[in-house]
């Protein structure tokens, strides 16, 4: 009976999450969940899945959360803030924690883990473009396993050649044989293309946060389908490859695929190309991750390629997707370019949220904000979460000067 910590319990991947982990009570126990402000929503899911411990991480929401628990009858104790929920993501109450919190957020319970010796199932992916090498040492230091849940990454887990005990950091940059060496040529990331696939740069300028959330084939949190929209998903995913497998940038080239059954491929030295297909649902990548090496049910329909029809691959519109190629300067750049990325990233897809930024000009300020911030060697986590804070005051700044 695996323990499992679900952080992001209350968002999309948290549920596809506790769907397969409640389809396997034999096998797994949702021991920990946790949350950013949803108290209502966190505690209906502790009614229904009884963990020993409840987490919010906004601290000023401790007493409403323990006195909800403690209205619902329910045995489940509460805890707030970060600390705790680094306490919870690295101590005794899991061997298994879904890393499923959005965004720079969480960076620090994703370390937590790491140095703890859980098996990290990562969705988070802000936190490997951030801090990629800080991660793989503390996985390597504490003696667990990642496997990414990213659908992507998670099917490119599966097209890889595995050694006998797979996942663990022999497989990571630096631990595992050198992709060359393994015959690995080159990785193609497929993309959906988003909601706006086929419009140039006229068609984009008034588009909305609603238009851009709607998401033709996968029903994600609004910042990730923003992130689709923009192809910076994409972006994120690029660096996200480099630092799980050991890819060079030059390695990893990104896919049209509108169909969005094929997740991704892995093209070898003899000319083989390995994929891995399956309807879109995340279901899939977490079962796959909670019972690895082993297969289980997801509850995920089988794929019928009959119906499924024609399967299209096209490259990118990089012209007017342009947080894609942003994305590959970050990586190339180095150091802490990429943490600066995702920083302004995250405060322009906020804005465009709240409706104070164009979609277009989401691009725009962070190509600005990479100009402004000189790549630097990456110190440690202290350094990041500086990087981290300056490039987002440096985003709202640029923002408030109207990027000049
Ligand atoms: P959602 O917005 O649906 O959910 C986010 C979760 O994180 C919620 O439980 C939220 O809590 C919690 N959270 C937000 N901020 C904080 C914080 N400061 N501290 C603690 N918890 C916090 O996001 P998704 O599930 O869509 O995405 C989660 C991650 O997975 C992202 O990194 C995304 O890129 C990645 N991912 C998502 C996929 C998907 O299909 N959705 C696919 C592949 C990767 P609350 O509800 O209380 O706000």
């Amino acid at each position: 009976m695996k323990k499992i910590a679900v952080l992001g319990a209350t968002g999309s991947i948290g549920a596809s999450a506790l769907a397969v982990i409640a389809r396997h009570p034999d096998r797994f126990r949702a021991s920990v969940l946790a949350a950013h402000r949803k108290v209502d929503e966190l505690v209906a899911l502790c009614a229904r899945f009884r963990p020993d411990l409840a987490v919010i991480a906004d601290a000023a929401l401790e007493t409403a959360l323990r006195d909800q628990l403690a209205a619902a009858g329910l045995p489940t104790r509460a805890a707030a803030g970060m600390q705790a929920l680094n306490q919870a993501a690295s101590g005794e109450l899991c061997d298994t924690v879904v890393g499923a919190i959005v965004g720079a957020a969480g960076l620090e319970s994703t370390l937590a883990a790491a140095r703890a010796g859980k098996r990290l199932l990562l969705a988070n992916k802000e936190s490997v473009v951030m801090a990629g090498a800080l991660l793989l040492d503390a996985v390597r230091a504490g003696g667990g396993e990642l496997i990414p849940v990213d659908s992507e990454h998670n099917a490119i887990f599966q097209c890889l050649p595995h050694p006998p005990r797979a996942v663990d950091v022999e497989r990571l940059p630096g631990g595992r044989p050198d992709l060359v060496e393994a015959g690995v040529r080159r990785i193609l990331l497929t993309a959906s293309g988003g909601p706006f696939r086929g419009q140039g740069r006229a068609d984009l300028a008034a588009v909305t946060p609603a238009q851009a959330c709607a998401h033709p084939k996968w029903n994600m949190g609004r910042k990730i389908s923003v992130d689709s929209a923009t192809l910076m998903n994409k972006g994120l995913e690029v660096i996200e490859a480099h630092w799980l497998f050991g890819a060079t940038p030059a390695q990893i080239e990104v896919v049209v695929h509108p169909q969005s059954l094929v997740h991704s491929l892995v093209e070898y030295a003899d000319g083989s190309v390995l994929a891995q297909l399956g309807n879109p649902d995340m279901r899939t990548a977490l079962a796959h991750a909670l019972a690895w090496p082993r297969r289980i049910e997801a509850g995920v329909a089988a794929l019928d390629l009959v119906q499924s029809g024609a399967l299209q691959f096209e490259a990118p519109d990089r012209d007017t997707f342009r947080c894609l190629d942003l994305a590959y300067r970050a990586l190339a750049a180095g150091g802490t370019a990429p943490t600066v990325l995702n920083a302004a990233n995250e405060v322009a897809v906020a804005a465009f949220l709240k409706g104070s930024l164009p979609f277009l000009a989401i691009a725009e300020l962070i190509e600005a904000t990479l100009d402004a911030i000189s790549a630097e060697p990456v110190g440690g986590i202290e350094h990041l979460i500086h990087v981290d804070l300056t490039a987002r005051r440096m985003a709202q700044r640029k923002m408030r000067q109207g990027f000049c």
